[in-house]
């Protein structure tokens, strides 16, 4: 499974990629996460992005693009992944389609966490709060001014995503204000109806091939598939990759933003 969470700072993209990992075993590549840890170690994608980062403005696509790409290629992430903060741009989104498409793999969802802003700001004033009470030290985007110049790059840079996945059938918007437990079932719910119109397309291709070959079913015979080589249908959710048939009708699109997106 590969899912994208979306959502504002502070919507809890993070609190619900964690359960998503605990739950389905998928791990979390959080481009938050792996920019500290580029600042951290000193790396030339690190020393490039503290300043844009302490800022509140987004670090630019292709530094971005190159650790998830390199991220994407390691081991733990083949059987599936959540993207929490990737992509936050039109162009990382359309280099996400690339790097995915040359691999043949697809996406299986995008879970919009919608919030209200006004709400956001007091979320976040809390979270600075409870750090400091925890004694821990503060990140330095942790201040409210930032965090409204972080509110505004997602409205100016990462929300036009929504209608991007929108438009690719893959966008599933759940009330993010709700409790924690009520967030993750309506996104466990999620998954699990955007998994069932894929097994279907998967079923008819299968059946399609099936006519076609000279050794298909024989005269009289339903038109099934034959359990052996039936996809199974997912686990509450949870599917490892799309059919041949799938994957090949996701991938076409993706001819013409080899075009549009080059690789730096
Ligand atoms: P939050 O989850 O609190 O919104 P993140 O930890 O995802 O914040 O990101 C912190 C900062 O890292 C962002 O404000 C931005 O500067 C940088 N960053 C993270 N992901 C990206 C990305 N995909 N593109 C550009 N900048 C990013």
């Amino acid at each position: 499974m590969r899912l994208i969470l979306l959502g504002p700072p502070g919507a809890g993209k993070g609190t619900q990629a964690q359960r998503l990992v605990d739950e389905h075993g998928l791990v979390q590549l959080s481009t938050g996460d792996m920019l500290r840890a580029a600042v951290k170690a000193g790396t030339p994608v690190g020393v490039r992005a503290k300043d844009i980062m302490a800022r509140g403005e987004l670090v630019p696509d292709d530094a971005v693009v190159e650790i998830v790409a390199d991220r994407i290629e390691r081991s733990d992430a083949r059987n599936g992944f959540i993207l929490d903060g990737f992509p936050r741009t039109v162009p990382q989104a359309q280099a996400l389609d690339r790097i995915l498409a040359e691999k043949g793999l697809a996406l299986d969802a995008v879970i919009e966490l919608k919030v209200d802003e006004g709400i956001l700001l007091d979320r976040i004033k809390r979270r600075i709060e409870e750090t400091k009470a925890r004694g821990e030290r503060l990140r330095a985007d942790d201040d409210p001014a930032v965090l409204l110049r972080r509110l505004i790059a997602y409205r100016e840079q990462t929300a036009p995503l929504i209608a991007y996945y929108l438009q690719r059938r893959v966008l599933h918007t759940v009330d993010g204000m709700a409790p924690v437990d009520t967030v993750a079932d309506a996104i466990s719910d999620k998954l699990r109806r955007a998994a069932a119109p894929v097994a279907a397309t998967a079923r008819k291709a299968s059946v399609r091939m099936e006519k076609k070959t000279a050794m298909g079913p024989r005269k009289g015979s339903k038109p099934e598939i034959r359990k052996k080589s039936s996809p199974k249908a997912p686990k509450a959710g949870i599917r490892k990759s799309r059919g041949g048939a799938a994957r090949r009708a996701s991938a076409r699109p993706n001819k013409r933003v080899r075009r549009l997106t080059k690789r730096r």
